[in-house]
């Protein structure tokens, strides 16, 4: 019998929880409070290991995972050999930036020759400098990266940014972006013609397409059914089912949850009736 398929996912920081909760919706019984950093999900032939953000790359790389979820950042900065990116998640966007304080004279990335600049990040923060032709020194520190400048540490420094609110209680400004980055799930390229990370692949893909997804049912009059239909968007035609009362058809369709605001009123004017919204756990387009 072949070991448990082991997925390493984030133990904490702004991955853990949306990580956690898409794989729950997926359908794997990711333990909650358990303080356990490797836990068997014995009836589903996986094993979760909950390690930090930034050290899932060379875990999943080196063998001691199969699979697991990081940031395109951290891929980037511990390099990509030997994984490959299934999916692109869809939460934990941002940016890695050059910022410098308030106060500074440097306004643009050629003015940081010769600087000093902190960072997380500094094989990637490397390469950009590289790509632009500078020399500047890089600081490689590991947290607290906004408080550089303030501590004369450094003369700017390259972070990642979501809302841009510790750059601003920090007065820093941003000059220039590097990258953006989001949570990605990857595996280690010889792991990936295992046949159970094709189905982990599936389930999540299929959770990511239903979420911006509604299903709608509603009830047409036949004297309305067309001009309802008409109203509905989408790609594929709606299913219309005949109803046990003979002058009218039910509708079924799967619509933008974005599109229902101005959905409904026109269905409801049009003549449709008995109208359902309904949440979608998994669409294979
Ligand atoms: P914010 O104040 O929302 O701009 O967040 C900035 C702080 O959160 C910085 O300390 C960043 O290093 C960290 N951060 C922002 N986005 C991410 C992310 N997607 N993954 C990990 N850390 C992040």
């Amino acid at each position: 019998m072949s070991a448990p398929l082991r997925i390493a996912i984030p133990s904490k920081g702004r991955l853990a929880s949306p990580t956690t909760q898409l794989l729950r919706d997926a359908g794997i019984a990711v333990p909650g409070d358990d303080r356990r950093l490797l836990v068997p999900v014995e009836e589903q032939d996986i094993e979760m290991l909950l390690a930090r953000t930034d050290d899932i790359p060379t875990l999943i790389r080196d063998g001691a995972a199969d699979v697991g979820v990081a940031g395109g950042n951290q891929l980037l900065e511990h390099g990509s050999d030997g994984l490959e990116t299934l999916l692109d998640l869809g939460y934990g966007s941002c940016r890695l930036v050059l910022a410098v304080p308030n106060a500074s004279g440097i306004s643009a990335t050629e003015h940081l020759a010769g600087a000093r600049i902190a960072t997380s990040h500094p094989r990637v923060l490397s390469d950009y400098l590289t790509a632009q032709g500078l020399t500047a020194s890089v600081v490689t520190l590991s947290g607290s990266i906004e408080l550089a400048p303030t501590i004369g540490a450094a003369d700017a420094i390259c972070d990642l940014v979501s809302t841009g609110e510790t750059l601003r209680q920090n007065s820093l400004r941003v000059i220039a972006e590097v990258m953006r980055s989001e949570a990605v799930l990857l595996a280690r390229v010889q792991a990936v013609p295992d046949p159970r990370i094709a189905v982990l692949q599936t389930a999540v893909e299929s959770v990511l397409a239903a979420r911006p997804k509604r299903y709608l049912m509603l009830n047409a009059p036949d004297s309305a059914l067309d001009a309802i239909v008409e109203l509905l968007p989408g790609l594929d035609a709606p299913t219309i089912l005949p109803l046990a009362r003979s002058d009218m058809h039910a509708v079924h369709a799967v619509v933008n949850a974005a599109d229902l605001p101005r959905l409904l009123h026109p269905l409801k004017e049009a003549g449709a009736s008995g109208l359902l919204v309904l949440p979608i756990e998994h669409l294979i387009p």
